[in-house]
C-alpha cells in the first residue's frame, strides 16, 4: 500500500548565519535560524516521511531541547527517517518539495541539493522533485525575514 505523507517547516533568516539548504551551503547575507543547522527543506521532507508512516514530527524524535542536536547537519535526520521506513521493511517511492524563499536564487543549487537528500534517503534522485518559488514580496516570506519548505513523501509499506 503507498501512504503519503506531508511536512511544513519554517525558519527565521538572521545575519550571521549560514544558509544551509538541502545540505547545501548556499552563499548569502543571512541564514536560517535554529537549533540544528535549520535546514528547512531536509526538515520538511523528514516530517513528510515520518508522516507517511504515521510516526509525528521531527521534533518528537530530535527534540530541540536535546543539546545533542545543537548545530547538528539535518542530514541525520533524513537517515534516521529512512531508517524508520527501512524497519517496517518499506521503500519511499519518492519525494516531492517545494522552496518558499524571496531571496537567494535557490534554484541553481536544486541537483546538489537532490543528491544530498538522495544519499541520506539512500534512493535514486530521480525519486526527488524540488521546486522554488518566491513569495512574490508579500509577507514575511516576502519580506526576507524567513524561508520555508513544505514537501511530500510517497512510502510503499507492503501491508
Ligand atoms: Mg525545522
Amino acid at each position: 500500500m503507498i501512504r503519503v505523507g506531508i511536512g511544513y517547516d519554517v525558519h527565521p533568516l538572521v545575519p550571521g548565519r549560514p544558509l544551509i539548504l538541502g545540505g547545501v551551503s548556499i552563499p548569502h547575507t543571512k541564514g536560517l535560524d535554529g537549533h540544528s543547522d535549520a535546514d528547512v527543506l531536509m526538515h520538511a521532507i523528514c516530517d513528510a516521511v515520518l508522516g507517511a508512516l504515521g510516526l509525528g514530527d521531527i521534533g518528537q524524535f530530535f527534540p530541540n531541547t536535546d543539546p545533542r542536536w545543537k548545530g547538528a547537519q539535518s542530514r541525520i535526520f533524513l537517515v534516521e527517517a529512512a531508517r524508520q521506513v527501512a524497519a517496517r521493511r518499506g521503500r519511499i517511492v519518492n519525494i516531492d518539495a517545494t522552496l518558499i524563499a524571496q531571496a537567494p536564487r535557490v534554484l541553481p543549487h536544486a541537483a546538489q541539493m537532490k543528491a544530498n537528500i538522495a544519499e541520506a534517503l539512500g534512493i535514486d534522485s530521480g525519486r526527488i522533485g524540488i521546486k522554488a518559488t518566491t513569495n512574490e514580496h508579500l509577507g514575511f516570506i516576502g519580506r526576507e525575514e524567513g524561508i520555508a519548505a513544505m514537501a511530500v513523501a510517497g512510502v510503499d509499506l507492503n501491508d
